[in-house]
């Protein structure tokens, strides 16, 4: 059951199954994202840009472009300032 608060950054539990290799990956709640590209910076493996489309609140949010390259280490959601990443691992 994974933890569906808003300050959850790291849910336990939700492995996306590769075979049997377990990808960590991010998701990003495109209606909190302000587009301000921090975690495009924090990222080491250049794993986020921002999106072409536009989100609700009429930003281009950011979204996993290499998400074979994530490791799970949470460095993105840590800078958001908008609470808008999940870390899923
Ligand atoms: S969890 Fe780490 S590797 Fe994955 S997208 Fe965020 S900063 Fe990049
Ligand atoms: S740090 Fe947060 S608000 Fe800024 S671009 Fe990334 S997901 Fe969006």
């Amino acid at each position: 059951m994974p933890d569906s608060s808003p300050s959850a950054k790291f849910v336990f539990g939700q492995k996306e199954s590769l075979g049997e290799i377990f990808m960590p990956k991010i998701e990003v709640d495109e209606k909190r994202c302000k587009a301000c590209e921090l975690c495009i910076v924090a990222c080491p493996h250049q794993v986020i840009s921002l999106s072409k489309s536009f989100s609700p609140t009429g930003y281009h949010p950011a979204c996993m472009v290499k998400p074979e390259a994530c490791t799970g280490c949470m460095l993105c959601a840590f800078v958001c300032p908008d609470v808008a990443i999940e870390v899923y691992k």
